[in-house]
C-alpha cells in the first residue's frame, strides 16, 4: 500500500492522550507505515530548511519551525484573520492584509519544498486545512506529480462570501490543484460548488468532477467523526472520578465545551440562559451551566473582543441569578483534561452546542458518547454546526432565537427518559455507523480511487 503522508499546521507533539484529529490519522497512519508533517509550534530566528525527525509515537513525524514574523503573517495573519471569519460567513471581522497574504504563501511554498525532499512518487498526501490551502498547488509547480487528497474542517464560504476575499480566484486555483477535496456536510459541497463557479467560472465535469480552468477536481462530503468506543468508555470510568457533589439530584449540571470563538455563539448561549431562568423560576437554584472555555488566538483584537464580552455577560448573569449557595453560570478559561471532560459529559443533563456557524463540532458527538444509555441526557444543537446534518434527533435549535433556546433548554431538562432513550438510541447509532475509522477510510478510499480527469485541450 502506497505510504500515506498527512501534512497539518500542528503536528501533535505529545505522545499523551490524543484528541480529534490526532485519533483519527493514527490508525491509518500506523497502518500504512505513514508520516505526519507539521509545525512544532516553536518559533525559530530563521525559517527551518528542512524537515526534522520527532522521535517516539506509533507513526512517524517531521517538524518544521517558524519565524515570529510568519506566525504573524501566516498564522495570525491570513489564516486565522482572513479565512477563518470568511468561511464561518464573518466577513466583518476579517482584516486584510495583503503582505500578510505574501507570507501565507511564502510559508505554503517553503512547505512544499520540505515536503518535495521526503516524500517518494507514490506516497498519498493527505493535507489539513485551512492553513495550507496553497500546499498542493506549490507542490504542482515544483512538479510532484502524487495523488494529493484535501479535508477542509471548517465550513465552506458561501458565494457572497469567498467573493469578499482578496485573492478568490487564486483560492479556487489552489483548490482545483487536488485530487480530492473532502468537506464535512452536503450543505458544504452545495456551497463549494456554487462560490467556485461564482468566483472562477468552475464548471461541472465528468462524474461530479469540478472543473477549473485547465484542471479538474473532486468534492464531495466526509464528515469528521469520534472513536466512539473509546470515548464511551473514558466517560464511563471518569464519571466515577468526579468530585463529590458535583453530581447532586436537585441539582442539574448542564455543560458547554468550546474554544473561546466568536463562531461558537457564547453570548447567545448566556443570553437563553438568562431568559431560561427568567421564564422558569421554578428552575432557578436547581440547574447550572458548567461552561469550559479556553481561549485561543489571543492577541487578535475579535477573540479580545468576545472574552470581553462573554465576561461581563457571565458576571451579569450570576450577579442577577445567584444567591449565596447557588451560580447559574460557572465559567471555566483553562483547558481541561480530555479524560475529564468525558466524566463531565456523561454527569451533564443537558449539553448546549450553539455555534453559529461551525465545520462539525465533534464536542456534539462526545457527548452523546459519553452518555449512559439507560439514562442519557438531551442535546441542545445549533442547526448551523455541521453535525446536524447527521444529529436530527437532537434538539435543533436557531442559536440567534434567543426565547427558542431557551425554551429547548426546558425541553431537554424536562424530557421523559422514555423520549431521552429514543433520541440517544439513534444517534449513537448514528455515530457508530459513521466513526472516525469510516472517516478516514472513506476519504483515503476515494483518493486511492480513480483520479480526476482534466478537460480535453
Ligand atoms: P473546534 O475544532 O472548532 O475547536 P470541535 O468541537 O470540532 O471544535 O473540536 C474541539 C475538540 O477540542 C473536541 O475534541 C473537544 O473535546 C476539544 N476541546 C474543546 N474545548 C476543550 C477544553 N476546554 N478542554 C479540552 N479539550 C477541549
Amino acid at each position: 500500500m502506497a505510504r500515506l503522508v498527512c501534512i497539518s499546521n500542528r503536528l501533535p507533539m505529545e505522545a499523551g492522550p490524543a484528541g480529534g484529529l490526532v485519533v483519527a490519522l493514527s490508525a491509518a497512519l500506523a497502518e500504512s507505515g505513514g508520516t505526519w508533517v507539521g509545525w512544532s509550534g516553536a518559533t525559530a530566528a530563521t525559517p527551518s530548511p528542512a524537515l526534522a525527525p520527532i522521535d517516539g509515537g506509533p507513526f512517524g513525524r517531521l517538524a518544521f519551525d517558524l519565524t515570529e514574523a510568519e506566525v504573524a503573517g501566516y498564522y495570525m495573519g491570513y489564516a486565522n484573520s482572513v479565512l477563518w471569519p470568511i468561511l464561518h460567513s464573518r466577513a466583518d471581522l476579517m482584516r486584510i492584509a495583503h503582505d500578510e497574504l505574501a507570507v501565507y504563501k511564502a510559508v505554503n511554498r517553503r512547505l512544499a519544498r520540505m515536503v518535495l525532499d521526503v516524500i517518494a512518487a507514490d506516497d498519498l498526501l493527505w493535507v489539513h486545512d485551512f492553513h495550507l490551502l496553497p500546499l498542493a498547488w506549490e507542490l504542482r509547480a515544483l512538479g510532484a506529480r502524487n495523488r494529493v487528497g484535501l479535508f477542509l474542517h471548517t465550513p465552506f464560504a458561501a458565494p457572497h462570501d469567498m467573493a469578499a476575499l482578496p485573492n478568490a480566484g487564486e483560492v479556487a486555483e489552489w483548490l482545483a490543484c487536488h485530487d480530492l477535496v473532502g468537506l464535512q456536510t452536503e450543505a458544504d459541497v452545495a456551497r463549494a460548488r456554487a462560490s467556485l463557479a461564482a468566483v472562477a467560472a468552475a464548471r461541472p465535469g465528468a462524474g461530479g468532477q469540478v472543473v477549473i480552468g485547465r484542471r479538474a477536481t473532486r468534492i464531495a462530503a466526509f464528515p469528521v467523526a469520534i472513536d466512539v468506543g473509546e470515548f464511551a468508555a473514558l466517560a464511563g470510568a471518569e464519571y466515577r472520578r468526579l468530585p463529590p457533589g458535583l453530581v447532586r439530584p436537585d441539582r442539574a449540571l448542564m455543560i458547554g465545551v468550546d474554544r473561546l470563538d466568536y463562531t461558537k455563539g457564547l453570548p447567545q448561549r448566556f443570553r437563553a440562559l438568562a431568559a431560561f431562568l427568567e421564564a422558569h423560576e421554578d428552575w432557578q437554584g436547581h440547574v447550572s451551566l458548567l461552561q469550559i472555555a479556553p481561549p485561543t488566538r489571543e492577541g487578535l483584537a475579535a477573540y479580545d473582543a468576545i472574552r470581553d464580552e462573554t465576561e461581563a455577560l457571565a458576571g451579569h448573569i450570576n450577579g442577577r441569578f445567584a444567591d449565596i449557595t447557588w451560580s447559574p453560570l460557572r465559567y471555566i478559561h483553562r483547558p481541561v483534561a480530555r479524560e475529564r471532560l468525558a466524566g463531565l459529559h456523561r454527569a451533564a443533563r443537558a449539553a448546549l452546542v450553539t455555534p453559529l456557524m461551525d465545520g462539525m463540532n465533534l464536542v456534539a458527538k462526545e457527548y452523546v458518547a459519553a452518555q449512559d444509555a439507560a439514562d442519557p441526557g438531551v442535546l441542545v444543537l445549533s442547526q448551523f454546526a455541521g453535525a446536524a446534518e447527521q444529529m436530527a434527533d437532537a434538539l435543533l435549535v436557531n442559536p440567534h432565537d434567543i426565547e427558542q433556546v431557551a425554551g429547548a433548554i426546558h425541553v431537554a431538562l424536562s424530557m421523559p427518559v422514555r423520549d431521552r432513550r429514543r433520541r440517544h438510541e439513534r444517534l449513537f447509532a448514528g455515530l457508530l455507523a459513521r466513526d472516525v475509522h469510516w472517516w478516514s477510510a472513506a476519504f483515503l478510499g476515494t483518493l486511492r480511487g480513480p483520479r480526476p480527469e482534466p478537460p480535453p485541450a
